[in-house]
């Protein structure tokens, strides 16, 4: 991969350091040519005289002269070898100097240029494409999943990744564009084209984005990733603005990309500035808010249709945050997800959740939601049932639902999974049926205890026909999977009535009230006699210390 930019800061600094070597030469110059004019002063006289005194027609040179014209020679021979011996060094000296200067300035993991040369060189493509009527673009492109490939497959097959990916960007940009890898796995263009079309741009960015999503073979695995990009252009605003405005603008719109959900391209908007910053004061917020047990669980009822008896409760997390009042989990679940603390967040709440029903009825269950990625720990069973055992809490009344999204991940996985729960006595679900796209055979192959029917299908069931016929046809599925279902989302009477026609199912929704916290919960459970009093809870394995669980805010 080709450098297409000098460096004019480095080319500077290497002058700098030839000037000691050219000052040596001059001085050697000096002596020589000094020693020419001596040479051509005395070597006349001397030679002719001394040619003839051996030819003995004539009278020796001065004793003085002879060594001088002597000593001639020998400075005109020294300072010719000196002077071809400090060109050599001068040569040997650029040869590393212009070493050194590609190693500071370009990747040597994919060759194309690193973060500390791009922004000089974008200074001066920005320059160029003005004299010429144009601006730039500034596409940083920046990898989705590539820890995830460096963790899975190892670091060699992480590098050839990024080496692969530089190859496929490279061929599709044009001659005058630049291309860096400005960290792990960004890497960003700098491509001019015609202020009035930015559509190039887009079509360029779009090309990108395919050409490394396609698979790149490793040895036997064929790794994929797919890119989140974000595009800046010089003239923005009617400003001009220079490598690091533009770096930092690309950046922001390739989070904006990310958080609308990935492998695709955004082009940078000065709103998307104050939804990072809301996002930064968001993820902070969780940190401290973890730490602090501002995470709290409330509970939705679960009923039985036909005998209208509560039969358990699913878990919803809330965030009691000190600043933003109680957040909903579709807020702040993704970007505890995104940051890595998804599941020890979901471990604190499923503890506070665990210790909350022991006090209940022991015939009523919890369920607790999965995120997709605590899917992909292989300790994720083990890590449940410690739970369970720590809160002596019977794995029979414990459930766990699990999204159609986590069946793309890894369908091995998920099954060992499964089966390793199941064999533990826990139940699980399959949520959110319906919006996926888990086939009938997936289904089959996976040993789900039930399927729960997505809220979206059921919230407008009076007077839709084809959602009607939806849950009609998921009833059946289940029936004949030999599955129970759960329909989730009945806020009224028409709907339970509807349903009633579809068959026998689970149902839960703000028909029977909102998600409540625990003490709430424990009041209502107490006005229908289905609250343990303390002395009739099975106690909690004395080895092991629960009460350093965090206290749940309302409970
Ligand atoms: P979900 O599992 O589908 O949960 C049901 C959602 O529907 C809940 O929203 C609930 O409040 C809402 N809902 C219940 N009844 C009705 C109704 O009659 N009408 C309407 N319109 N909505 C109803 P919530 O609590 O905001 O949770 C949203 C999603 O966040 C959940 O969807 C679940 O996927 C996820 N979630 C909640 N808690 C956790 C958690 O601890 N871990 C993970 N990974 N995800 C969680
Ligand atoms: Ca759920
Ligand atoms: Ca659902």
């Amino acid at each position: 991969m080709s450098r297409q930019q000098p460096d004019t800061i480095h080319e500077n600094e290497q002058a700098e350091s030839t000037v000691g070597a050219a000052g040596r030469d001059l001085l050697t110059l000096g002596t020589v040519f000094a020693a020419l004019v001596l040479f051509v002063g005395t070597g006349g006289p001397v030679v002719t005289h001394s040619v003839a005194a051996l030819a003995g027609s004539g009278v020796a040179s001065d004793t003085l002269l002879v060594p001088a014209f002597l000593l001639n020679v020998a400075l005109i021979i020294f300072g010719w070898r000196r002077y071809r011996d400090l060109m050599s060094e001068v040569r040997v000296r650029r040869g590393a100097e212009e070493q050194a200067r590609l190693l500071a300035q370009i990747d040597p993991l994919t060759g194309c240029l690193n973060r500390r040369s791009i922004g000089p060189a974008t200074d001066v493509l920005i320059a160029d494409a003005a004299s010429r009527g144009e601006v730039v673009a500034f596409v940083m492109l920046d990898m989705d999943n590539f820890k995830q490939v460096n963790d899975v497959n190892g670091h060699a097959a992480g590098d050839s990744l990024l080496h692969e990916a530089a190859a496929r960007i490279q061929r599709h940009l044009p001659g005058d564009a630049l291309l860096a890898r400005i960290g792990g796995d960004e890497f960003a263009c700098v491509v001019p084209f015609a202020p009035g079309q930015p559509e190039s741009i887009d079509r360029l960015t779009e090309t990108l984005i395919e050409a490394v999503a396609k698979p790149i073979a490793h040895h036997d695995t064929a790794l994929e990733t797919t890119i989140s990009a974000g595009v800046s252009r010089s003239d923005a605003d009617g400003a001009r603005h220079d490598a690091q405005t533009l770096l930092h603008m690309a950046d922001i719109a390739m989070y904006h990309a990310k958080n609308r959900g990935r492998n695709r391209h955004f082009w940078f908007e000065p709103d998307m500035e104050s939804e990072l910053r809301v996002r930064n004061e968001l993820e902070s917020g969780i940190r401290r808010g973890l730490a602090c047990g501002e995470f709290v669980p409330y509970y939705e009822k679960q009923m039985n249709l036909a005998t209208g008896e509560l039969v358990g409760f699913e878990m919803l997390a809330r965030w009691n945050s000190p600043t933003l009042g109680v957040v909903g989990p579709e807020i702040f679940i993704p970007v505890a997800e995104e940051i890595g603390l998804i599941a020890q967040l979901s471990e604190s709440l499923i503890q506070q959740a665990l210790i909350d029903a022991r006090s209940w009825d022991p015939r009523l269950t919890l369920s607790v939601n999965i995120s997709p990625l605590q899917l992909r720990d292989p300790w994720f069973a083990q890590k449940i049932l410690k739970l369970l055992v720590e809160c002596n809490f019977p794995p029979s009344r414990f459930e766990i639902e699990i999204t159609e999204t986590c069946l793309h991940d890894n369908i091995g996985l998920v099954r060992t999974l499964i089966t390793s729960l199941k064999n533990q006595g826990i139940r699980v679900s399959l949520d959110d049926f319906g919006t996926g796209y888990s086939s009938l055979s997936q289904l089959r192959a996976l040993p789900f205890d039930q399927i729960k029917i997505d809220r979206s299908f059921v919230i407008s069931l009076p007077g839709n026909k084809e959602n009607a016929t939806i849950v009609q046809s998921i009833a059946a599925l289940g029936e004949g999977l030999g599955l129970p279902v759960t329909v989730e989302g009945v806020e009224n009477e028409t709907v339970l009535r509807e349903l009633s026609q579809f068959g026998t199912f689970k149902v839960q929704g703000y028909l029977y009230g909102h998600p409540e916290p625990a003490a709430r919960v424990a009041t209502e459970l107490a006005q229908l006699n289905l609250l343990l009093e303390p002395g009739e809870q099975t106690e909690l394995p004395s080895s092991k210390p629960v009460t350093d669980a965090p206290k749940t805010a309302n409970g």
